[in-house]
């Protein structure tokens, strides 16, 4: 900008001082021209004066340096003091001199280009026709020029090196405060007002891109909150599979540093699969998969980026199924599993019946027949029971109605029930605590410690015991039931509460379990809001604690 301005004020002063020269040089020679008629004038009406007095002789006395020339009426020439008068031609054709015949005074000025000079011509008529004409020789503008060349030039010279001074000074004084301003905080010192518009406009600019930024800011901060807290992975790649953007769970899947931007994913990432899908992506169709990787189940969803009708990029979102998936392959295991225990026991009825029949069993052992024939029926009902409450439970159902239940009293209750089997079995039962009153649903809370307590015995040995306690660590209720049994081995302990888990499947079959009874005491514990310890060591005894 220096540069532009110093070359323009250079440009103007050069322009100036041309145009200044020129108007100089015309109105001097414009000047010069008229003074030099005016001169001619009072010379010639002077000189034709004395002739008209003394007579031609006058002329002869005449030493001045204009040229003087005497012109007979006819146009000879009758006196000439710079040329033979013999050698020159009949003048009544000059402009001066025709004009002089007709009006009296004639004038005219003729420029020679060999001398580069104009010569005056002024012409007076006398009385007696004869015209006398005085000239004088002026140089031309050119011849002028050509004489004042060289300190006209040196005055060119001095004057440009003052233009350059001047003009790259006033450049420096305009730049100066424009390049003073700080673009961050524009302000102007006062000397300069005329920059007051810009800086306000500086101004003005500066608080619409903070504003922008600060916009754009809290957009990206949105964005990163939004994916970076979302448990589902997202990657956004362009079309040589470069990754644009991502967060942090589709990072530690793909296992990929930091935000992974920049990171080429052909080059980077281990999974075949992904690859695939995004290929597909890329080329414009949609595509998913489901992917196994750290014991988690990913569902990968690629979609293409389209962007004025052609593929960008790829936009891909990787879903955590594990637990969708865990519940769909326990559901087809409870089914399989369902099947099977339903089907043990309607193949012995239906073998005994048969028999029954087929008239193959003898009166003696018709009774016990029958009684297997019931046992059986009573294990089929217990595990369609069984089942029923579990599927309740799995559904969190709102079926249930909550009250003020007294964990005591219920245990209290459930003894009472047990006591005939647990007699027969040869294992007491005792109830030690204190009353602690919870919100429940009693039915589910009476299952629960029925289930715990009859494997309590069912589990025992004989002339063994159990205690059910109720009492309360830190304003926690907590019901525990205490066997002396055989245990449970530790492989065992975390299995148990699964559906149809059994430790020793002939035994329990054997004391009549459904596999299911473990589970439900789970469920019930967690829709109360409890949770279940187990601490058991085999030929020992277990303790089961349902913690509220
Ligand atoms: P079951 O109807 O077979 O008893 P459960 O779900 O109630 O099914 O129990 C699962 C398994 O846990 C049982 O088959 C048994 O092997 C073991 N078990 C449960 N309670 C006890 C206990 N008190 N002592 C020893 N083993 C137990």
């Amino acid at each position: 900008m220096t540069f532009k301005i110093f070359r323009n004020a250079f440009l103007i002063g050069i322009c100036v001082l041309l145009a200044c020269s020129a108007l100089f040089f015309g109105v001097m020679f414009s000047n010069y021209e008229s003074q030099a008629f005016d001169k001619l004038a009072i010379e010639a009406d002077y000189i034709a004066h004395a002739v008209e007095q003394i007579g031609p002789s006058y002329l002869d006395t005449l030493t001045g340096e204009d040229r003087i020339t005497f012109i007979a009426p006819d146009g000879t020439v009758l006196f000439d003091n710079a040329a033979d008068v013999d050698t020159l031609s009949n003048h009544l054709d000059r402009e001066e001199i025709a004009e002089a015949r007709q009006t009296g005074v004639g004038q005219s000025s003729r420029y020679s280009q060999t001398l580069l000079e104009r010569n005056h011509y002024y012409a007076v008529r006398l009385s007696d026709g004869s015209v006398l004409r005085v000239s004088c020789t002026q140089t031309s503008v050119a011849a002028m020029l050509l004489m004042l060349l060289t300190p006209f030039l040196w005055v060119i010279l001095l004057i440009l090196v003052l233009c350059g001074v001047i003009a790259f000074r006033l450049a420096k004084q305009i730049t100066r405060p424009i390049n003073a301003i700080d673009l961050d905080h524009p302000e102007i010192d006062g000397a300069y007002s005329e920059l007051q518009p810009l800086v306000d406009r500086l101004r003005q600019q500066n608080r619409t891109i903070h504003e922008q930024m600060s916009e754009l800011r809290l957009r990206q901060q949105e964005f990163s909150a939004i994916t970076e807290n979302m448990r589902e992975g997202f990657l956004l790649v362009d079309v040589k599979t470069t990754v644009l953007s991502g967060n942090h769970s589709a990072m530690q899947l793909l296992q990929l540093d930091g935000s992974g931007s920049g990171v080429n994913l052909y080059q980077s990432c281990r999974h075949e699969e992904i690859l695939r899908v995004m290929g597909t992506a890329l080329s414009g169709s949609h595509d998913e998969l489901l992917l196994t990787a750290d014991e988690s189940t990913w569902q990968v969803v690629a979609n293409p980026v389209i962007s004025s009708g052609q593929v960008v990029g790829a936009v891909i979102i990787f879903i955590d199924v594990t637990e969708r998936e865990q519940r769909e392959s326990l559901r087809r295991e409870f089914s399989a599993n369902v099947s099977h225990e339903l089907k043990t026991p309607l193949t012995s009825i239906s073998g005994f019946a048969e028999l029954m029949k087929e008239g193959l069993v003898p009166v003696e052992k018709m009774r016990e027949f029958s009684g297997d024939i019931y046992r059986e029926s009573r294990r089929l009902i217990d595990l369609v029971d069984d089942i029923i409450q579990l599927s309740r439970l799995d559904e969190n159902s709102s079926m249930f109605t909550r009250e003020r239940v007294d964990l005591y009293q219920l245990a209290e209750q459930v003894i009472e029930q047990l006591r005939p089997a647990a007699e027969k079995q040869q294992v007491t039962l005792q109830l030690t605590g204190q009353h602690a009153e919870i919100d429940g649903v009693r039915h589910l809370l009476s299952e629960m410690i029925y289930n715990l307590c009859d494997n309590a015995i069912k589990y025992n040995v004989t002339g063994g015991s159990v205690t059910v306690s109720i009492c309360r660590t830190s304003a926690q209720p907590v019901l525990s039931v205490t066997d002396t049994g055989i245990g449970i081995p530790y492989a065992h302990q975390s299995r148990v509460f699964e559906r149809f888990y059994r430790v020793d499947k002939s035994h329990s079959k054997e004391v009549g379990g459904t596999g299911l009874g473990l589970s439900i005491v789970k469920h019930a514990a967690q829709y109360h809001g409890a949770r279940v310890e187990l601490k058991s060591e085999p030929g020992k005894g277990s303790t089961f604690a349902v913690i509220f």
